[in-house]
């Protein structure tokens, strides 16, 4: 027998429910990736990712050929693919991860349908994406949870299941070959000048030197803008070339150990879980108010764009939106302020700022994204919705001496300590061109109670 492995959001050979229950099912697997360009016409396919999709795939097809197997890259309909593939082996089962994304609801369904037709079966494997799959906790009389502080008490509790060992040999049925896909026919355009590079090996790299060394000190050091004291492992969890659960699993252990930085770690892993679960029961919170405020946000084109540029006037922001478009990462702690600042001071859309960071973050992740938005937007889970960040405030508190400022704002690199947060009031020569602010701070605040009815 023959059974079809359709690889998703998880592009690894550790830990991969999706490869061991093939594998059991049958002694001969294809692993399978195919290039959907669906994806690219829906605005998803960016340079960015594309680049580190392209290294994920090199990365699995270089693991899977260690083990005297191969990855078959298909280009066309995820569906019609699948099914062409798995009728061309004679494949009995396709396997593949449960997602969350509307996407990824629709094209689980489509599958079962067009592959029943065909006498065969879809199996749809859970805690693959996750580390406690959507559903698995639940509020009483409720399809998911909306507030984080009750969800993570029973995520904590939640066992896992356990970590699953790479296979030792994977087996086609025939040769099936075709090219890996180059990053420029995933997207158009040119990516981020200092990307990551994609793939399991550099993510199990980054993985070992993360539990070395930062992760002892995350609780402390996790805020801190310059210190960068975060795993940065994002893109490689977006992709799937680590597994949340086994970095859940030893988030746990180390924590049960009384290592506070891996309790801290295991927080933010349940957030991810937080947010995809409620993607999942709420697919539309992608695109619409999770709670309407009412809000009527501002159009200004000007704003959006000084905003997006980073020349806002506000070095921290502006710091953290070239990060952005340095790296295709950014800190969460600017993020927030970033995020904040779009949604809250300028009042603008926070579609319009979802939609910009979607473009460019490696870890682009539609739930991750535009959950943590609405939260920002306090459209979302936020239990404080009308809270507003002070850039100058979250500055002086998350970046004391000014010195990711510096690293980013390079008008700005002479300027010493603190100072850097508040260029205006500076002599014009020492701002070497920098832009004064976009808005004033006062007014602004002034501005959005008034909008949410709280002035
Ligand atoms: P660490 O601090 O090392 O955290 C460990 C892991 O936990 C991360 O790798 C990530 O997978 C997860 N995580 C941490 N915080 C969050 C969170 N708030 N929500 C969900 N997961 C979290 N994360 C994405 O993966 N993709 C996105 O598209 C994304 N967009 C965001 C947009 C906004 C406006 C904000 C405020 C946050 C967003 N985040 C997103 C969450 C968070 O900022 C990033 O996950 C984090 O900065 C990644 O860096 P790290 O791997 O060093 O994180």
């Amino acid at each position: 027998g023959v059974s079809v492995v359709l690889f998703t959001s998880d592009l690894r050979l550790h830990d991969n429910p999706v490869l061991t229950a093939a594998l059991r099912s049958a002694p001969r697997v294809v692993p399978l990736f195919v290039v959907d360009p669906g994806i690219a016409a829906a605005g998803f396919a960016v340079p960015n990712r594309a680049a580190f999709l392209a290294g994920c795939l090199a990365a699995l097809d270089e693991g899977l050929r260690a083990r005297g197997g191969a990855l078959v890259v298909r280009r066309g309909d995820v569906v019609t693919e699948t099914c062409r593939v798995a009728a061309g082996t004679g494949a009995g089962e396709v396997h593949v991860a449960a997602g969350v994304s509307g996407y990824a609801l629709r094209r689980e369904e489509r599958l079962r349908s067009a592959l029943a037709a065909d006498g065969r079966r879809l199996r749809v494997h859970d805690a693959v994406v996750t580390a406690v799959p959507p559903g698995a906790v639940l509020p009483a009389g409720k399809d998911h949870y909306a507030v984080f502080t009750p969800y993570f008490r029973r995520w904590s509790a939640e066992p896992l299941r356990p970590v699953l060992s790479p296979p030792r040999a994977v087996r086609l049925p025939e040769v099936l070959t075709g090219p890996l896909p180059a990053a420029s026919s995933l997207a158009r355009g040119a990516a981020s000048p200092a990307l990551p590079p994609g793939g399991e090996a550099e993510g199990r790299r980054r993985l070992a030197a993360w539990r070395r060394g930062g992760l002892a000190r995350y609780a402390e050091r996790h805020d801190d803008l310059a210190g960068d004291g975060t795993s940065r492992l994002s893109p490689y969890l977006h992709f799937g070339c680590l597994s949340p659960v086994e970095l859940a699993a030893g988030a746990r252990e180390r924590a049960g150990g009384g290592c506070a930085g891996a309790e801290a770690y295991a927080r933010q892993l349940a957030w991810r879980d937080f947010h995809h679960q409620m993607l999942a029961a709420r697919p539309d919170a992608a695109r619409r108010d999770y709670r309407s405020r009412g809000d009527r946000w501002r159009e200004a084109p000007g704003e959006f764009d000084a905003w997006r540029s980073g020349r806002t006037g506000y070095p921290v922001v502006d710091a953290a939106m070239r990060q952005l478009a340095h790296e295709g990462w950014m800190h969460n702690r600017a993020r927030l302020i970033a995020a904040s600042f779009l949604a809250k001071t300028l009042y603008l859309d926070w579609r319009a700022g979802a939609r910009h960071f979607l473009e460019l973050l490696v870890d682009g992740d539609v739930a991750d994204n535009q959950l943590n938005w609405q939260w920002v937007a306090g459209t979302g889970s936020d239990t404080r919705p009308h809270r507003v960040l002070n850039p100058l405030a979250q500055a002086d508190r998350f970046d004391p001496d000014g010195a990711y400022v510096r690293r980013w704002v390079p008008e700005l690199a002479g300027v010493p300590g603190r100072a850097v947060h508040r260029p205006w009031l500076l002599p014009e020569r020492e701002r070497c061109g920098y832009p004064g602010p976009v808005v004033g701070l006062e007014e602004a605040l002034e501005r959005f109670k008034r909008a949410r009815g709280r002035a």
